[in-house]
């Protein structure tokens, strides 16, 4: 048996800052992965992170805390939104002191780029690189206080014993054991879901592990029919071309080369929040105004020097996937999965329902995005939140014995994945995986209507039974990638139906929740936030609306750009 204090489940951004903090307040605490912190998806984070530092214009944390409340919609929960603006420059400067290299500007304060939604320019960057440089900063924070990780430990479960979270199960990739960790408190922070669309901006491990563990563990889903789309995605890839290039000053254009974007947002053109410009394209490209299915992201204006300066990267991706130099060529984009607002619900330090039991990052919904999250906010969320989580958790364990063991999880999991790899005959996870695919990219896409999102709910009741007759042809224990790929099938197909039952039920318009059939926003209704509790592997969810949207000081009003 493996014990710790406190166990965080991933070594992304969130993972890491949680276990710094927690470590740096004197905890035992671990971190356990799937794979090596460093190649978690928050390295490949490029435009950057929000703080009212004020450095190029006038700015304040509460300023940043309105165009979060007007970017989600209304949705978000404000007393979480004003935790995380006002914590913002301080998270900024911690990184800073512990050696995070920031792009500055001449007189040597930390640069910081307008981003969309935002009402000055507040986000600081590493060139377009930020994800990576913070994640590494945060790695030597976690080799310079000995953090022991479980590298490729696959989390399978969550433990409870006696109403309070006691670790979970974890599967060591490398001889195929399964492990049980024991801990006082365990924070979630496996990051997101994109890989329940076909195309997406996310890496291939954000497969909502964390996300399918904690619910089937019996904590609510929360706001899951709110998913971004993020604006400039490859056609050829669906990998991301960082809204950097439209902070910087970069063109959306249609197949007339016109700038679009004025007739929908007059005053942001492409500057507007991203469910907004998101639409645009699509309407673009639906009314018959793109070119092969796409629209144009344009940085020629902007000169060779500044693009190879601030923006090398995203010229690279885009040479690398069309052959097409950004230097002198538009490059063909569309609207493409990126990220998701709903998660594992919290409250405002990632305590969950469960007690010991903690989420942060993108896993999680605080409710600090709500309908939809502006660019730069998903960095600074996990730091600010990954280490309020740990703060909390280790006031938790202060006074806390040992904790049981849950021997019992330890062995139906062995139960469990001896079945799966006993079973023969069954679907394969690749073909499962296509089928939520499908349902999810067919009918639950930007525009939404009831007839169709009710075609993708029956595709995934269908898919769900698919899921469990699954089957492996490798039945190695070393690296068995087969057993993987259907483990995180497996959490795909759970946590798909929230999302489109979700869709289903919010009839309204809300941020990145787009109704054709109810096109208005409907505040007397829709001021709440959508849980839904698991209720077996073919059963549909159970919906709750009981949880209101905390408002502080920013009563709802028309939103435009
Ligand atoms: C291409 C791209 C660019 C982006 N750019 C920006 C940006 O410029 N600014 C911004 O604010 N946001 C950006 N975002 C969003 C932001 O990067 C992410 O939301 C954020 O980094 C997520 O961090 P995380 O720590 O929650 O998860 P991740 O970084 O995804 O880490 C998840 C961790 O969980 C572990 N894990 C998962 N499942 C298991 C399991 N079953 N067992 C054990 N471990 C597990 C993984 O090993 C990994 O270490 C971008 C996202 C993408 C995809």
């Amino acid at each position: 048996m493996i014990k710790h204090d406190i166990v965080v489940i991933g070594g992304g951004l969130a993972g890491m800052r949680a276990a710094v903090e927690a470590a740096e307040r004197g905890a035992d605490v671990a971190i356990v992965s799937k794979m090596h912190p460093v190649r978690s998806h928050s390295g490949a984070a490029q435009g950057g992170i929000n703080a009212a530092l004020g450095n190029r214009e006038d700015d304040s944390p509460e300023n940043h805390a309105y165009d979060c409340v007007k970017g989600s919609d209304f949705l978000g929960d404000q007393d979480s939104i004003e935790a995380m603006a006002d914590d913002a420059p301080r998270q900024i400067i911690w990184l800073e002191h512990r050696g995070c290299i920031f792009s500055r500007m001449p007189d040597g304060r930390i640069a910081q780029r307008p981003f969309g939604g935002a009402g000055s320019a507040r986000t600081c960057y590493s060139a377009d690189v930020t994800g990576l440089v913070i994640l590494h900063t945060l790695w030597e924070q976690l080799e310079r206080f000995g953090v022991k990780v479980y590298e490729e430990y696959f989390a399978t479960a969550l433990c409870v014993e006696d109403g309070i979270g006691t670790g979970l199960i974890a599967y060591n990739m490398r001889n195929g054991e399964l492990e049980l960790v024991n801990a006082k408190a365990t924070i979630f922070a496996t990051g997101g879901l994109g890989r329940v669309y076909r195309k997406t901006t996310n890496g291939y491990a954000s497969t909502a592990d964390g996300t399918a563990i904690a619910y089937r563990a019996g904590i609510p889903l929360m706001d899951m029919e709110f998913v971004q789309f993020h604006p400039t995605s490859l056609k050829e890839n669906g990998v991301l071309l960082s809204e950097a290039a439209r902070g910087e000053g970069a063109y959306l254009l249609n197949s007339e080369g016109e700038r679009f974007m004025f007739r929908y947002a007059p005053t942001k053109g492409e500057l507007a929040s991203r469910d907004v410009v998101s639409r645009a394209e699509w309407t673009e490209i639906v009314e018959g105004r793109g070119v092969d299915g796409c629209v144009f992201l344009d940085l020629r204006h902007l000169g060779r020097e500044k693009i190879l300066e601030r923006l090398p990267q995203i010229r690279e991706l885009a040479l690398d996937a069309t052959g097409k130099d950004a230097i002198d060529t538009p490059i063909p984009i569309l609207p493409g999965m990126h990220y998701a607002m709903g998660g594992i619900e919290t409250d405002g330090w990632g305590a969950t329902r469960i007690p010991g039991v903690y989420a942060a990052g993108e896993c999680a919904c605080v409710s600090v995005h709500g309908a939809n999250r502006l660019g730069g906010n998903s960095l600074l969320e996990t730091i600010v939140f990954g280490a309020r989580s740990a703060q909390h958790a280790s006031g938790y364990i202060k006074n806390l014995g040992d904790v049981k063991p849950s021997t019992k999880t330890l062995q139906s999991e062995q139960d469990r994945i001896d079945g799966i790899l006993a079973r023969t005959g069954g679907e394969r996870h690749s073909q499962v995986r296509k089928m939520v695919n499908g349902a999810m990219s067919d009918h639950a896409f930007i525009f939404r209507d009831e007839a169709n999102l009710k075609l993708g709910m029956d595709e995934l009741r269908q898919a769900r039974e698919a899921a469990a007759t699954m089957t492996v042809q490798d039945k190695s224990k070393t690296f068995n990638t087969d057993l993987i790929g259907l483990l995180e099938t497996e959490c795909l197909a759970d946590i798909a139906q929230p999302i489109v039952l979700g869709a289903i039920n919010r009839q309204e318009s809300r941020g990145a929740q787009a109704r054709t059939d109810f096109p208005a926003r409907d505040d007397e209704k829709w001021m709440v936030h959508t849980l839904m509790r698991y209720k077996g592997s073919t059963t549909d969810p159970e919906p709750d609306y009981s949880r209101k949207v905390v408002v502080t000081k920013w009563q709802p009003s028309v939103r435009s750009y």
